[in-house]
């Protein structure tokens, strides 16, 4: 059968991928319902960085608009679909956001796959991050613009490379905010200079930033003080919101267009009302209590320096942290330790989704993990690596 022959070929280069069933026990650790008598998985892979999934109010808000309006919104947005309860998220969202407006989407996915094609098109280019998202890199490949990819955060690459093929059309330029794989931050405010030297268009990505930096917790263009200079700032309510769902933020008259040129807009059914209450919530409870973000960046500051007084290298600049092991097969090696013997969830991040040689074990720190659990996880890996023989400093 073809599916076999696809698959073979996919094991011989070691990147089949596998579904692992989990059950959520809270306080970030995850029963295998396959093994009900394994001691529970401590999740350090998940982006629900506020623990908000959890959150009571996020709870309440998603029950109340399902007894209200229903399990589902039954048609698109542009259809009967344009429940009121759209409007007042899209309001919080631009009010955080310091935006004029924003448009709600089904997924960062959706979002990102229907707002480039709705900014450029075949005469057109874009400048994409190397790092950027593969849902960016799909929404380029859809526009059709010619794509032109700068390395991760360089500047000078980019600045060459605008000086060289900005054209005399359209230009776009894409990057995000937080990087997952890297854990690193982007320049934005030298960005926004080339990108107004250049007279380009600026889409900011902020899946992960969302909810987590900025006085307001916008994000991190807020933090960069940047919101009026940007000219697209999507963003998406999975991450730390702890929802689903994701959201473009910027003028009237942005909105406007994508309502009438984002297809993953106009050819969607409307999110359903259960999901919309938790993002309402979620995006309310991050203007009202600063104090969950501090506590999570209390936990990312003990990590990181238990990590350093270990020796052990990591990148990043956030709350994900990337430990470098090198190889691909010593990152597979020791994410399946870590599961199967200290019960540790963390994922190897290997190329193609890195560059060869710097295969990782990603950690990403939640609120839902105690400051023990990460004592402890800090510990083990110290020993892991230091069995490796892995640069331990
Ligand atoms: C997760 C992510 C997305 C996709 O968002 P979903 O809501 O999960 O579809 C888009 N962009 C970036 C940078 C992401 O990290």
């Amino acid at each position: 059968m073809v599916w076999q022959n696809l698959l073979a070929e996919l094991e011989k280069k070691g990147n089949l991928r596998e579904l692992t069933p989990v059950r959520r026990l809270g306080r970030g650790r995850l029963a295998l319902p396959g093994k009900p008598d394994a001691p529970p998985l401590l999740d350090l892979s998940s982006n629900d960085y506020l623990a908000f999934a959890e959150h009571p109010r996020l709870i309440e808000q998603s029950r109340a608009f399902l007894e209200a309006a229903g399990s589902g919104a039954g048609a698109a947005r542009l259809m009967s679909g344009d429940l009121d309860i759209f409007h007042a998220l899209e309001d919080e969202v631009a009010a955080l956001k310091d935006q004029e407006a924003a448009l709600i989407f089904g997924s960062g996915y959706m979002a990102n796959c229907g707002l480039i094609p709705a900014l450029a098109g075949r005469h057109d280019v874009i400048f994409a991050d190397r790092l950027d998202h593969a849902s960016i890199y799909d929404g380029c490949r859809l526009a059709g613009a010619r794509l032109i990819r700068f390395n991760h955060n360089d500047l000078d690459h980019l600045e060459d490379l605008l000086k060289k093929k900005r054209g005399k059309n359209r230009a776009l330029i894409v990057v995000e905010s937080l990087y997952s794989m890297d854990g690193d931050i982007c320049p934005l405010a030298e960005i926004v200079r080339l990108k107004e030297r250049y007279d380009c268009l600026l889409m900011v990505d902020e899946a992960h930033a969302t909810g987590l930096y900025g006085p307001k917790g916008a994000g991190l263009v807020e933090e960069a003080g940047l919101a009026g200079r940007v000219d697209i700032v999507m963003g998406t309510f999975s991450k730390a919101l702890g929802s689903y769902g994701a959201y473009v933020a910027g003028s009237s008259g942005l909105k406007d267009l994508l309502i009438n040129r984002a297809r993953s807009f106009i050819f969607s059914t409307a999110l359903p009302p259960a999901v919309v209450g938790a993002s309402l919530a979620a995006v309310r409870l991050v203007r009202e209590e600063p104090g969950l973000r501090r506590e999570l960046f209390a936990k990312v500051d003990l990590f990181k320096e238990l990590l350093r007084r270990g020796g052990v290298p990591f990148l990043g600049t956030s709350q994900i942290i990337p430990v470098m092991v090198g190889k691909s097969d010593t990152a597979v090696k020791l994410a399946a330790e870590l599961r199967e013997d200290h019960h540790i969830f963390a994922t190897a991040v290997r190329p193609p989704t890195v560059p060869e040689g710097t295969a990782r074990l990603r950690f990403s720190i939640t609120r839902n993990l105690s400051d023990a659990a990460l004592e402890q996880t800090a510990a083990t890996l110290v020993s892991l690596l230091q069995n490796q023989g892995i640069n331990i400093t």
